[in-house]
């Protein structure tokens, strides 16, 4: 079985700054005639910039008319930050095929849905696709976003402790969670969804199928090596039979054996 992704060209059709530390890139052409979407709301994609090899993933904000939505965090350094920063207007990058790995079991009765700025782009396309449920929002972000998420969304807006600092595990540990079965949905900076992923399992001892928790991003001083690219991981887990609990707790560790490099 092939790990390697499909790829797509596509080019930089439009680039307009949502906030200080957001900026949304539309993306077109006739290299993504052959771009599907997964319908899985937290789908997303790995996004090449000129003159790069490395890959970095960002979610599928919208895909409509032939062009792809992406909403990308700029902050201090960055590969892709450092492109998006400046005028990537007609630029050509490549994008691979979508995957998703929100699982909303059957029964659930609610959705909570916590997030940084990374996880922003999802929990907007999640809460705007799962409109039967009582959904709550924890969104920590620096910005004033709050035209972003669906005007109807239930959402909590949180400001980083500091610059690049996240509260969520506290924020998760003291949540009032409501009565009945659900699903959680959360991402953000690797080292917190660990810590998260703990509680969940040792105090909430909630079943993997009724969670879904990912590392976005990894803190640290300097640029990432090379990220690892969950895709492969997924399709491998899946084939192996693991939940995605298991699943990205393997994508965790892939990247700190990268890391470690
Ligand atoms: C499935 C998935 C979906 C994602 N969806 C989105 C999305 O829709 N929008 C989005 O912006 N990101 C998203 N991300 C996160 C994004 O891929 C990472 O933040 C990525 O590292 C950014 O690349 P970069 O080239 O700008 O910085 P890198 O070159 O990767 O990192 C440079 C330095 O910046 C730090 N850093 C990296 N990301 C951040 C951050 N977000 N905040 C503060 N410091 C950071 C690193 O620790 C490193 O020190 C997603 C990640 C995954 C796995």
């Amino acid at each position: 079985m092939s790990t390697r992704a499909e790829t797509y060209a596509a080019r930089v059709r439009s680039r307009e700054r949502l906030s200080e530390h957001l900026v949304r890139l539309v993306l077109g052409g006739a290299g993504l005639a052959g771009w599907a979407s997964t319908g899985i709301p937290d789908e997303w994609v790995g996004l090449v910039v000129p003159g790069q090899f490395q890959s970095r993933y960002y979610t599928v904000r919208d895909w409509a008319g032939g062009e792809l939505t992406l909403d990308v965090v700029v902050h201090d350094e960055g590969l892709v930050t450092e492109w998006a920063s400046g005028d990537c207007v007609g630029d050509e990058v490549t994008v691979t095929e979508p995957k998703g790995s929100f699982a909303l079991p059957a029964g659930a009765g609610w959705l909570l849905l916590v997030g940084d700025l990374t996880a922003l782009p999802a929990m907007a396309r999640i809460a705007g696709t799962v409109t039967e449920l009582p959904t709550r929002i924890w969104a920590e972000v620096p910005d004033d976003l709050s035209g972003y998420l669906p005007g109807d969304a239930d959402v909590t807006w949180l400001t980083p402790p500091a610059p690049g600092a996240s509260d969520l595990a506290a924020v998760v540990e003291g949540l009032d969670w409501p009565e009945g079965d659900g699903y959680f949905w959360m991402a953000g900076e690797s080292a917190q969804m660990r810590a998260i992923r703990k509680h969940l399992m040792r105090v909430r001892r909630l079943p993997s199928t009724a969670y879904d928790v990912m590392g976005y991003w990894r803190g640290g001083a300097t640029r990432q090596p090379r990220a690892v690219d969950p895709a492969p991981v997924w399709r491998a887990g899946k084939a192996a039979g693991k939940s995605d609990e298991e699943i990205w707790a393997d994508y965790d560790a892939a990247q700190a054996r990268q890391e470690s490099r």
